[in-house]
């Protein structure tokens, strides 16, 4: 399947000027020309359709020529708070988060968080998101935050309707996945969660959620409960 012609831009208008990284991908990697088509998004759920009109030395112009909904975009709210990762894991966390569904995805620290995070990751992590949403045809890019503490994480999300804290040393079978369309997801870092902070989520309205008997990876729990919410939500259907 050839590479979706899909820009972000910051603003619609009849004529729209692609700039920046957009503009050397559509130039010099796409290598499009004048007459050929490609759909803006704004980042409202619409997609634009536009004309290639114009090149020059560091923009490209399109004509708009068209509008319509997207309808790629998922009805559930659900925002994925997950404890800063190694290396390239919480890419590859946002990336697939991305791809089910998620509107919002919240970086967090806790007691055990051993991986570190700057403004530059947190850039580097929007870049990831806006990718995998051009390569998945939606229309928005969900927004990558930054959580200096595990309280505040929880706190951003005391207003979804189904706060959910995967926590590995639930008692087996307690914590089940409710169908709904408002969800706040939680999973840990490589380190996990002490008790203290289980009690914390607890105290904020949050029930804790097992993923099953064995020990998954932070990566792989944060997918899976993803995964769960967005099948309970009617989403992956
Ligand atoms: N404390 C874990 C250990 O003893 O190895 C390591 C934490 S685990 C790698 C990372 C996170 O994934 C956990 O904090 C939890 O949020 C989630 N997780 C992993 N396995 C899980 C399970 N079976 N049930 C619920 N959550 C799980």
């Amino acid at each position: 399947m050839s590479t979706p012609r899909r820009f972000f831009v910051e603003n619609i208008a009849e004529e729209v000027a692609l700039t920046g990284d957009e503009f050397r991908h559509a130039k010099n990697v796409l290598r499009m020309r004048e007459g050929e088509e490609a759909t803006l998004l704004d980042g409202s759920g619409k997609e634009f359709s536009a004309i290639l009109v114009r090149s020059e030395k560091n923009a490209l112009f399109f004509h708009v020529v068209g509008e319509k909904p997207s309808d790629r975009e998922p009805k559930a709210d659900v925002l994925l708070l997950v404890g800063a990762l190694k290396g390239d894991k919480t890419e590859l966390v946002v990336q697939k988060a991305v791809e089910l569904g998620a509107n919002k995805i919240g970086v967090f620290f806790s007691r055990y968080s051993s991986a570190y995070l700057n403004e530059n990751k947190l850039e580097r992590l929007s870049r990831v998101s806006k990718e995998a949403a051009k390569q998945c045809l939606r229309a928005r890019a969900p927004e990558v935050l930054l959580f200096s503490t595990l309280e505040e994480a929880l706190s951003f999300g005391e207003t979804y309707e189904h706060k959910l804290f995967a926590c590995e040393f639930l008692p087996q079978g307690e914590g089940g996945i409710p169908a709904g369309n408002s969800y706040c997801l939680v999973v840990g870092s490589e380190g996990g969660f002490t008790e203290e902070e289980f009690a914390l989520a607890k105290g904020k309205g949050y029930a804790g959620v097992s993923l099953g008997k064995r020990i998954l990876r932070a990566e792989t729990a944060a997918i899976a409960l993803l995964s769960v919410a967005m099948y309970r939500a009617g989403e992956l259907q």
